[in-house]
């Protein structure tokens, strides 16, 4: 049924980068006519999953939605692939998406423009653009996505799915394409809060292969979404509803904050003071990190190689000069100038100053609060071409989301009603560090 609407869907949506159409069924086969594969049946067992490309897997192409991938055909699984394969999920194929990561629109990527399910002019936002456009379409049940600065609420809320960005540190980065890696996560696109805590049940897990991974003891997420909000405490950062957010999604998350209080939770209105340095924070660090990340690229370790240069730096130069997109090459400057030595102090230690300041204003409210909500995003989708001559429009455009990121907490986007326009509008639900049970629960509960 996936790959049936896949072809009715794709010729215009383009969520798709690449299909794994033969393995799945011959999965799927195996799986109907055997049962499980392992005894007991995974808790995903026969789902059909769709993956952002720039997730390792094995012997299935990924790009990272570059050039400079295009043809890379991984030896390995990302540990998240192993423990999909292991839950019996399905994987149907890779997800379009910016490029590397970078952008919030998925016009980044070099490959094609992934359109909104809800109207086609406007764009699907991004990063993840691709999976969730795919999950509002139904063509798979749910999806992989990756978030540095939104890259996973972002694209939920503009395509009216739900999406969940875990605790930096709970979900393997083993096998994910690195943009920024101390903001880097992977994590669920659904079209419901109760998938979205399966898949994450799936997902979360320590993994000695990642330095960064958490060992920490993983509650069951299922059994947390009781529908119980009784007493629990609600801030919302005033500086979140500030100016330029569009009042109609004011409107909304207003709405749903007097559901909640219908509900018995207390709601409060608080303050994140740093809120205005996070945008200029993460295009500081999450370039910095990519300068680094992105130097593997050279024409020799990974990818593709240019022909044209005769010595080894005018291959590397070639190389990297044809297989990066505008983007990624603005940003690669912009770290690597970040990070020169001279401008060091000025930028890039001021940014991990600032962000520590970012994450204390969390830290500060989760003393007194269970869970902070807000807009996920101050606009909704926005048409086509619209932002794309405009890079620093784009990135303000991460303000909700991006602060969540510098303070690695976990939070989710979930549907909160259309506009007039008929756009789907994302509430933010944002909660204490591997605290993933209640931000599910509040989310569950407006369901
Ligand atoms: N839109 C943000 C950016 O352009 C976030 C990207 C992400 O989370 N990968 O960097």
């Amino acid at each position: 049924a996936s790959f049936q609407r896949i072809k009715q869907t794709d010729d215009q949506l383009k969520a798709f980068l690449t299909l794994n159409e033969e393995q799945a069924k011959q999965k799927a086969k195996q799986l109907d006519e055997q049962g499980s594969l392992q005894g007991e049946r995974g808790l995903l067992f026969g789902l059909p999953i769709a993956v952002k490309d720039n997730i390792v897997t094995e012997h299935v192409t990924t790009t990272a939605g570059s050039k400079m991938l295009e043809n890379y055909d991984p030896i390995y699984n990302a540990t998240v692939m192993d423990r999909i394969c292991a839950s019996e999920s399905i994987l149907i194929g890779k997800t379009n998406m910016d490029e590397f990561g970078m952008g919030g629109s998925t016009e980044n990527s070099a490959f094609q423009v992934t359109v909104n399910p809800w109207n086609k002019e406007y764009v699907p936002g991004g990063s993840s653009g691709g999976s969730a456009a795919a999950v509002a379409a139904r063509q798979a049940f749910f999806a992989l996505g990756s978030d540095t600065g939104g890259s996973i609420r972002q694209p939920a809320a503009y395509c009216g799915v739900v999406g969940l960005k875990p605790t930096y540190g709970l979900v393997s980065r083993f096998g994910l394409i690195s943009y920024a890696s101390s903001l880097d996560t992977i994590g669920p696109i659904t079209k419901n809060v109760e998938d979205a805590a399966y898949l994450l049940s799936v997902l979360a897990a320590h993994d000695p292969y990642d330095s960064t991974s958490a060992d920490v003891d993983v509650p069951d997420y299922i059994s947390a979404l009781n529908g119980n909000v009784k007493g629990l405490k609600v801030g919302v950062p005033k500086e979140l509803l500030g100016e330029g957010v569009d009042q109609e999604i004011k409107d909304k998350i207003q709405q749903a904050l007097k559901t909640l209080e219908g509900m018995g939770a207390i709601v409060e209105e608080v303050s994140l003071p740093h809120t205005e340095y996070a945008v200029p924070t993460y295009y500081i660090l999450g370039p910095s990190e990519a300068s680094s990340n992105l130097a593997r690229y050279d024409g020799v370790r990974f990818g593709m190689r240019s022909e044209s240069g005769n010595d080894l730096i005018q291959m590397y130069k070639e190389t990297r000069s044809q297989g990066f997109g505008a983007e990624v090459k603005r940003r690669i400057m912009l770290g690597t100038y970040a990070l020169s030595s001279g401008y060091y102090d000025a930028y890039y230690k001021k940014a991990q100053q600032v962000r520590t300041l970012i994450k204390q204003d969390f830290d500060e409210l989760f003393a007194n609060y269970d869970v902070l909500i807000g807009p996920t995003t101050p606009t909704t989708a926005y048409k086509i071409g619209e932002k794309v001559a405009d890079p620093l429009k784009m990135y303000l455009n991460d303000i909700c989301t991006a602060p969540v990121n510098l303070a690695g907490i976990p939070a989710i986007s979930v549907p909160c009603g259309l506009t007039n326009d008929g756009l789907p509008v994302g509430l933010q639900i944002m909660g204490k560090h591997f605290d993933e049970s209640t931000v599910l629960r509040v989310a569950h509960a407006f369901e």
